[in-house]
């Protein structure tokens, strides 16, 4: 048999290690009969086996098919070696200096085989929230330096003890190598408080939680990412106090339920939903409202959604399988700010909000927000890209220079590029604040670290008031690349799709700073990732007040109003001019007119709310894109039918706004309804921007879109567009992998970068 034998060397990358990877190989070689060994290496893991061809090739098949759960491949190599006459297979160690570029696992949920021991009487973890192995746990929040090595993470303070030493020594144990293993004898602890900080005494904190939640308090919980603030989301007094303390008046709140039944009684499940709920990155889902439902009414105002998580700790499913619907779980933060993780922090922080702190001894190196996702047009599109995902790098179609990223202004995120990868950050926060900027240098310098990434250049927005920009220029050592938003959005898509260009791209959003000055946002931009040509846009109109007309959409409409009527024959009929003071109308028309304060727009975000403030839906909003989001909701069923978006020939196309706002107003004259109107809106724009691609194919013979901006988180919009693309022969393509809004900017800004100091173009560098 042995002049048969053959040996092959394998090298495999991704997340390969502190995943039980090797354990894996090693149990995989005996089943297949094979000699040799598993190491981890700086890349990944390299394998030598030895034994027949179809062995050989059995194993290999073998991998990727029952790869542990948190591995993730991405590429594997295999050529033939020299035959050692191996005795056996064997897990070699690895010396320190290794797994420099290796990558590094998310934060996710327990696995099955932990969550029963947690609710096994006679394990010895029974009712141990802090129960883990190597295919589930904590990481990328506790790993404060690499390699990783329980040295480097939180949990260096805790001593392993003797039961939990043999688990990981062992490499046929699920704990073998498990960083953050722990028992209740050697691990994190949790505790309660009262606000004041006193200790609340208890058998069981957990439980004493749940009563305390069942009665109504606010708890602030500390977990993987970061503290969360709960309350008992059936009950609309706690509710509605959570709301007053935290001042965040409308945004929905989160919620988690203890399974799938339960959230049945309350959204409607769909098949898609249910295996984004229950995979391990455990992300909120939103989903449709059933009505009725037991959840508070104040959880999400005037919102056809929930967003629904499942548990993804031990100590979640031990909270809430103390007969819970749901939980309010939503980030610990005051509005804006970012998520607290640190307990003294979060006695100062949250004292005035939270009635009770249940804390715990474990640190958390690094803050993580949940994921939010949205199943829409056939996929999962991400609101938010966070804990589970991060830090997963987006893996782009070349190689690329060492890249910072410094992002936009909301949502933010930064990104840092290395080889083939891009790694986007976990979601930062609306960079409006000091606490907000320094999470983004904190997370800068830690990604920096544990990434083992030094940039060559540093990429940020054109706009000079962001505090990302100020932050990027601030640092002189570095070429800075400044980009124009709407190529960072369009890039971004480009990137995460690994196509090249040049493409048609659709940027609609709210708001970003053209090459004009003026403020973009309905854009159609010829792209590449060297350089782009605003191929079209929507007409001008005055923004008055400039980000107060954000806040407040009916300054919008009467701008928009003014593009086509006289300010003395403004149609008066209309629902806003009864709801509005009119001395403050006549202001604002004298601002927008005589462009007092009032800086120019071509937003479709801002065309949106104006549409809104006309049909009554919305005059004033708690948060961006509020309006917008009201006007998508209010459409009932389309019937195809649309309002004539006309355009104007030339370099740029001008869309023009002020006919498409006639229509609406005639139809409001008339009582139709207002589903109606923004059925036909939406439709309107679906028809136009086509038409526009298809000119726009026959100057240019593009046929690939790309689409992007915060607009497309906009179901009839994505949906509808895509649809008549494709039926047009269009090559579309749209967000997966990051959201469209500008939590993917930080992306597009680092593949354009890339491009440009590659190419050697360093017009723009400063
Ligand atoms: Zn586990
Ligand atoms: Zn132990
Ligand atoms: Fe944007």
């Amino acid at each position: 048999m042995n002049t048969n034998r053959v040996a092959q060397h394998i090298e495999i990358n991704g997340v390969v290690q502190g995943v039980g990877f090797r354990p894996f190989i090693f149990q995989l070689a005996h089943r297949h009969n094979l000699r040799g060994n598993v190491a981890n290496t700086a890349e990944g893991v390299v394998i030598h086996v030895e034994g027949s061809h179809r062995q050989i090739t059995d194993f290999l098949e073998e991998i990727p098919r029952s790869r542990p759960p948190l591995a993730h491949i991405v590429h594997i190599e295999s050529t033939g070696a020299e035959v050692r006459n191996c005795s056996d297979f064997r897990i070699i160690k690895s010396s320190s200096a290794d797994s420099k570029s290796t990558l590094i696992s998310p934060d996710v949920s327990i696995c099955e085989d932990c969550k029963e021991e947690i609710f096994d009487p006679r394990n010895r973890r029974f009712r141990y929230p802090f129960t883990n192995c190597t295919n589930c746990g904590p990481r990328y929040t506790i790993i404060n330096d690499i390699p990783y090595d329980r040295p480097k993470t939180a949990m260096a303070i805790f001593r392993m003890c003797d039961k939990c030493q043999a688990e990981y020594d062992d490499p046929l144990n699920r704990r073998f190598h498990a960083q953050p293993n722990a028992c209740p004898d050697c691990g994190p602890r949790v505790q309660l408080f009262d606000a004041q900080k006193n200790p609340i005494q208890s058998n069981d904190p957990i439980q004493t939680t749940a009563e305390l939640l069942k009665k109504g308090h606010i708890l602030a919980i500390k977990g993987l990412g970061g503290f969360h603030l709960a309350v008992d989301a059936t009950l609309p007094d706690a509710v509605i106090r959570l709301r007053q303390r935290k001042q965040r008046e409308e945004k929905p709140l989160a919620l988690m339920s203890p399974d799938i039944e339960q959230i049945e009684t309350y959204a409607r499940m769909t098949d898609s939903a249910k295996a984004l709920l229950t995979g391990i990155q455990r992300p909120i889902v939103l989903l449709d409202k059933k009505d009725p439902n037991p959840i508070a009414p104040q959880v999400a105002p005037e919102n056809r959604h929930f967003g629904v998580m499942l548990p993804y700790t031990p100590l979640h499913y031990l909270l809430l399988s103390q007969g819970f619907t749901a939980l309010v779980m939503t980030s610990a933060n005051l509005s804006e700010e970012p998520i607290a993780i640190d307990n003294q922090e979060a006695f100062e922080r949250l004292g005035r909000i939270a009635d009770y702190f249940l804390v715990h001894d474990r640190d958390i190196y690094l803050r993580s927000d949940d994921s939010i996702i949205r199943w829409l047009n056939g996929a999962p599109r991400f609101i938010r890209r966070s804990r589970g995902y991060v830090p997963i790098p987006i893996f782009l179609h070349r190689q690329v220079p060492k890249i910072l990223a410094c992002g936009g202004e909301l949502k933010n995120t930064i990104c840092l590029t290395k080889g083939n990868n891009a790694f986007v950050s976990q979601h930062i926060g609306d960079l409006e604040n000091l606490a907000t900027e320094d999470f983004m240098r904190l997370t800068i310098n830690h990604l920096k670290r544990i990434l083992d990434i030094t940039p060559e250049a540093i990429a940020c927005d054109q706009h000079p008031d962001y505090l990302s920009t100020r932050y990027a220029l601030e640092i002189k050592e570095l070429p800075v690349v400044q980009i124009q938003h709407h190529h960072a959005h369009i890039a971004a898509c480009m990137a995460e799709n690994r196509i090249d260009g040049p493409v048609i791209g659709l940027a609609f959003d709210g708001t970003g700073l053209g090459s004009d000055h003026h403020i973009w946002g309905g854009e159609v931009l010829i792209s590449d990732y060297e350089d782009f040509q605003r191929a079209a846009h929507l007409t001008y109109v005055p923004m008055p007040g400039g980000a107060k007309a954000i806040k407040e959409p009916w300054r919008m409409a009467v701008s928009h109003l003014l593009s086509h009527y006289d300010a003395t024959g403004l149609p008066s009929d209309l629902p806003m001019f009864k709801a509005i003071d009119a001395q403050k109308i006549e202001t604002i028309s004298t601002m927008t007119q005589k462009r007092i304060n009032a800086p120019l727009t071509s937003s479709l975000g801002r065309l949106f709310d104006a549409v809104a403030a006309l049909i009554g839906l919305r005059y004033e909003v708690a948060f961006e894109g509020q309006a917008a989001m009201q006007l998508e909701m209010t459409v009932k069923k389309s019937d195809g039918s649309a309002y004539d978006l006309t355009w104007r020939n030339g370099s740029p196309i001008q869309i023009e706004t002020a006919p498409l706002i006639k229509q609406v107003v005639e139809d409001i004259m008339k009582n139709t309804a207002p589903g109606i109107i923004s059925s036909k809106f939406h439709q309107a724009l679906i028809d136009g921007f086509t038409q526009i691609c298809r000119h726009l194919r026959h100057q240019t013979g593009i046929k690939q879109v790309a689409l992007s901006g915060g607009a497309f988180q906009n179901a009839i919009l994505l949906r509808g567009l895509s649809q008549k693309l494709r039926l047009n022969e269009f090559e579309v393509y749209a967000h997966r992998q990051v959201p469209c809004n500008d939590g993917g900017l930080s992306l597009g800004q680092a593949v354009i970068a890339a491009h440009r100091m590659s190419c050697g173009k360093r017009g723009d560098l400063t």
